[in-house]
């Protein structure tokens, strides 16, 4: 069957840029992107301009998301000031701002004395911490060890290696509340771009997928991150690329039509699952996807602001229509 209807997605991990680089990217046009994407609702990285360290900005993303957002919008928080990996951010007030989530994502936190303390005080304050761990592996193995010295969960953000997808298994084993996201650009061969993680190589990517299917990452998240085509010719360019518009087709392509996962699990990881792990409901209404339409993508027809997505040109089996509410009303009669 090519024709299937599910409700919208969930991306855990979106940088909409607003505040402070709407050049970029808005809350607007970036949910736009998710709408078209198959995208119900999203969760927004705190490294804009000024960072997402204090309740007053954390509210300020919500007001905007309230006045121009498509989809829903869920505010991730700094876990440290100024992203600087020293003094902790106030938890408990910015989850009373909103916030769903910590992460300093960007930059790893560095000092292990920090991060110790910021699982076990985001675990009291009933907030998950997202990991951007760099170098990545050595990382991810660091602050597992600190979830289960403490008792605590982490989450690890997109993954990219196969030495990092074998230290979560290992983790997983033991017994450590730990949850992973993986990438398009990472399970996808013939991805291109600058971004941080960096591409790497083919096994990596065959970890990933097979990583996907054993549960060994629970998610798949776009980390959409826009820069201008002027930023990206710049040297040096800035990390990053863009996902909201393409992660349904490359997950059909590279997932479903290689028989690495079936619908329902490709789905959960897109959906029920990072819905899960940030604690925010599922989006309502109805998407619908055509598993076996063929297509090529036109990167200048994309509702992003920006145009630096890792399958430029890229031919795709499987495609994502999102249905006006209107539309949903009449085609489930
Ligand atoms: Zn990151």
């Amino acid at each position: 069957m090519a024709l299937v209807r599910i409700r919208p997605l969930v991306d855990m991990h979106v940088h909409l840029r607003e505040p402070g680089g709407e050049h970029k990217e808005t809350i607007a046009s970036g949910t736009a992107a998710a709408k078209a994407g198959g995208f119900g609702a999203v969760a927004c990285m705190p490294n804009t301009t000024p960072p997402l360290d204090t309740s007053e900005r954390v509210r300020f993303v919500i007001g905007r998301a309230r006045e121009t957002a498509l989809v829903s919008v869920y505010p991730i928080a700094c876990i440290t000031v100024g992203q600087r990996g020293e003094a902790l951010t106030d938890f408990a007030a910015l989850k009373a701002a909103g916030a769903v989530a910590l992460s300093d994502d960007g930059y790893p936190v560095a000092d292990e004395g920090v991060m110790r303390a910021a699982l076990i005080k985001a675990a009291e304050a009933g907030l998950p911490i997202i990991s951007h761990c760099e170098p990545e592996t050595q990382i991810a193995e660091r602050d597992m060890r600190l979830a289960g010295e403490t008792g605590t969960s982490v989450h690890i953000a997109h993954v990219s290696l196969r030495s990092t997808v074998e230290a979560i298994a290992r983790a997983k084993l033991r017994g450590v509340s730990v949850t992973a996201e993986t990438c398009p650009h990472y399970f996808t061969e013939g991805a291109s771009g600058k971004m941080n993680p960096p591409l790497a190589g083919s096994e990596d990517i065959w970890a990933v997928r097979r990583a996907l299917s054993d549960g060994t990452i629970d998610a798949i998240a776009t980390d959409h991150a826009p820069h201008t085509r002027a930023e990206k010719a710049a040297l040096p360019a800035p990390n990053g690329v863009i996902g909201l518009e393409t992660a349904v087709a490359a997950a059909l392509t590279a997932l479903y039509h290689t028989g690495t996962l079936g619908l329902d699990r490709l789905f959960a990881l897109m959906r029920e699952n990072p819905a899960k792990i940030l604690r925010i409901p599922l989006p309502e209404g109805e998407i619908e996807i055509d598993t076996d339409k063929i297509w090529t993508l036109d990167e200048e027809k994309l509702l992003s602001k920006s145009r630096n997505t890792p399958f430029p040109g890229m031919t795709f089996k499987g495609r994502v229509f999102p249905l006006l509410q209107e539309n949903a009303a009449i085609a489930t009669l």
